[in-house]
This record gives structure tokens, sequence and C-alpha cells, in this order.
């Protein structure tokens, strides 16, 4: 039976190196003695793997910290650029790449708008050329990049790195990991896109105790979800989870890129709030996004639908008002599931103001059962454009800690 299985001594050794490395990574600057309280380990075990990680240039000394009766102890800290992760964010209309070091400090970043992304090999050629190009920014060698972290919309299978089905890009079956693999020299993971960006936003600075529960919704040209619980990604039985965007929230409602009708993507996501407003300009209504898109509805997306809102329009606002309803009434199911300790609401519609959030919680508190989530925070994102591509650093770096496969 393998769960009863003894570990032997070199697993023990391995694991203890493990906790020693993620203690230096979180505590730094600390000293031996408080690293063997932290771990629970001998001093002499924490002395030889700290000699260890000195060796192999992972660890400094920064000199004496401050006594506590006795001889000052030698103060210790991680070496943050001696290895980088590779974060990779294949947004619909724009790629970012970021290079974040041992510690998640955001070293440099690259752009690019995502054009068509057909033939798909030819675009997949294009993402190695850019984290190449980031890599040689860095002047690091190719053993000092640990791996490159991939986040891309649509169903993942995460063992293989297989794209199932990206409607956002018309993509069927594509061996994602193996094409890349097959061009660049490290480890490669793939991730929907959704939930690396959860993880990064579930990550609080300085919080020592990451035991809570983050249901992050992304809510931007699509709809999609991820719940990180404590420090991990909860991918569901097929990987599929968080699709929160595919609920039904109107049966008899419009059509849906995946197949069913009436999902909350179809009636409040921000292509959603862009047909409406092009539909109701057809219908020869008057209003200020006739004005703002000079009578061209190829000019209405969803920003200047919220422009003409803010702008006092009675229509716009009857559009955000009803997309709002609409994700509250999404969000209700998964918190009266969850009972979540943090949302996060994330993505380019919540870049509009204040307005849409308010309307949400709004919803949200109307249809929410009133005894569930008494605890629950709720908040609007606040880390940012290049967020997702650290949250594909973070999967990554988590990845490569459970296979234990960092170069420690
Ligand atoms: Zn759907």
């Amino acid at each position: 039976m393998q769960r009863y299985r003894k570990m032997d001594k070199l697993q023990i050794a391995r694991i203890n190196k493990y906790n020693v490395f993620r203690c230096l990574i979180r505590q730094s600057p600390i000293n031996r003695a408080a690293i063997a309280k932290l771990t629970d380990l001998s001093i002499p075990t924490v002395m030889s793997i700290v000699d260890d990680l000195f060796e192999k240039g992972m660890v400094r000394s920064i000199g004496k910290g401050e006594s506590s009766g006795g001889k000052p102890p030698e103060m210790l800290e991680i070496v943050p650029d001696r290895f980088f992760y590779i974060g990779v964010d294949i947004g619909r209309t724009t790629i970012r790449v970021v290079a974040n070091n041992i510690i998640s400090e955001q070293i440099a970043c690259l752009q690019e708008p995502t054009g068509e992304p057909f033939p798909e090999k030819l675009f997949v050629e294009r993402l190695c050329k850019l984290v190449l190009q980031l890599v040689k920014h860095l002047h690091a060698k190719k053993e000092c990049i640990l791996g490159v972290g991939i986040a891309m919309p649509g169903l993942i299978e995460n063992e293989t790195g297989n794209v199932i089905f990206s409607p956002d890009f018309g993509w069927n079956h594509i061996p994602l990991r193996t094409w890349l693999q097959a061009r660049l020299p490290y480890p490669i993971i793939v991730e929907n896109a959704n939930r690396a960006l959860a993880l990064n936003e579930s990550y609080i600075p300085g919080e020592e105790d990451h035991t809570h529960t983050t249901f992050s919704v992304n809510l931007g040209y699509g709809i999609g979800a991820g719940l990180v619980l404590g420090e991990d990604l909860y991918t569901g039985a097929s990987g599929t989870s968080g699709e929160i965007g595919h609920i039904t929230v109107e049966p008899d409602g419009p059509a849906c890129k995946c197949g069913n009708i009436g999902c909350l993507e179809a009636v409040a996501s921000g292509a959603a709030i862009a047909r409406e407003g092009q539909r109701i300009m057809g219908e020869g209504v008057p209003s200020k996004i006739t004005e703002l898109c000079g009578a061209d509805p190829d000019r209405i997306d969803a920003k200047l639908v919220f422009r003409a809102a803010n702008l006092g329009d009675e229509i716009a606002l009857n559009i955000i008002d009803r997309a709002a309803e609409y994700i509250g009434i999404g969000l209700s199911m998964a918190v009266n599931v969850l009972d979540p300790d943090r949302v996060v609401l994330c993505g380019g519609l919540m870049k509009n103001g204040p307005l849409f959030f308010d309307k949400i919680k709004a919803s949200l508190q109307k249809h929410q059962m009133r005894q569930v989530g008494r605890r629950m925070m709720i908040s609007m994102e606040t880390k940012g454009e290049y967020s997702t591509a650290n949250g594909a650093c973070r999967v990554l770096a988590n990845t490569l800690w459970w296979q234990r496969k960092l170069p420690i």
C-alpha cells in the first residue's frame, strides 16, 4: 500500500532541505537558530543544509544580527537573482511576458499585441521568440531559468499541457506544451489563465498563515474564475474547475460560444455588453453610445458603453445594470456553495471605475443566502496588468516545489 510507505533517509533529507529553502525565501533575513525553530529541525541539520546552499550560491550572509544574550548570530538571506521564473500571459488582445526572481519579484517584462493566433504553429513560434527575447535581456545562463509558465484562456489538460478548447482563440486540441518544449530548453507548464490570475491575486505579501480560500473572478472579454485553497489551486477532477462564465443565468437567453444557452458570459461579459450596445444602436434608439461611436457599430466595445454610462446615458446605464445584476447572480451561486474567505473581482470590466463594482456587490448581497458568507471580504484586483503572467510564474513555482524539481 503506497499510502503507508515509509520515507527513506534521502527523501526526508530532501524535504528538510526544501523546508529550509522555503523558510529562507519567506523569512529572510533570518539566522540559523530561527530557521531551526520554524522548521522544527535540529541546529546541526539546518547548518548542514545552509552550508550546502551557500556552496550553490543561493544564500548569502548579511552580517550580524541582534544578540539575545550570547554571541550575535549571523544573518542569512536568499540570493534573489540567482534563478528566474518566466511567466507568459496569452491574452486575446495582448501577450505579456515577465521574468520573476526566486522571491517572486518582477525583474523584467515585455508585451505586444496578440494579433491573429493562426496558423497556430507560427503563433507558438512568436511566443518562443518573446520568451527568448526576455531571457536575453536578463543576461542569465540557461540553467538559471527554472522554467516557463504559460497562462492560456480555455480548457487546459494540465498533465499534457494540451489546449482542449479555447473559444477565444478558436483553438481545438492544440499540443501547446509539446510545441513549446520542442523550441525552448526549459521546463514548461500550461495553466488556465483565470486560475493563474487567481493564484497571484490570492497572495497577500507578508501573510504568514496561507490558509485562506480565495475565489477570483476574471471579468473581461469572457468570464472565468479560479479557486485557491491556501496556496494551492483547485483544478478539479478533470482540470476544468472555475467555469463560472458558463453557468446558466437565463434559461431562454442568447446562445453562448460554448454551445449552451443563457450562460453568464453570454449576457454579462465585455463581449456581451458590446453586443447589447450594438443591438440597441441597430434599433435606432437614441443614446450617447451612437454619438461616441460616430454611428459606426464596429467601434462599440464594452469600454465605450461604460463611457456612455459614466456620462449619465440611461440606455448605457441599463446595459451595465443588467450585466452587474447577472454577475451578482452568478457570484451568489459560487459564494453559497464555497463560502470563501475572499472574493476578488479582476479583469478589464473592473477598470471602468467603482460604479460597476458597487452594482455587482449590491446584486450579490441581494441574491446570496443571508446566513452565508458573513466573514467574506470582496475586493477589486490591485495587482496590475501583469498579474496573470505573475500568476503563471507562481503556478510554475508551485509545480516545481511539489515535484521537488528546484535545483537545491
Ligand atoms: Zn457558455
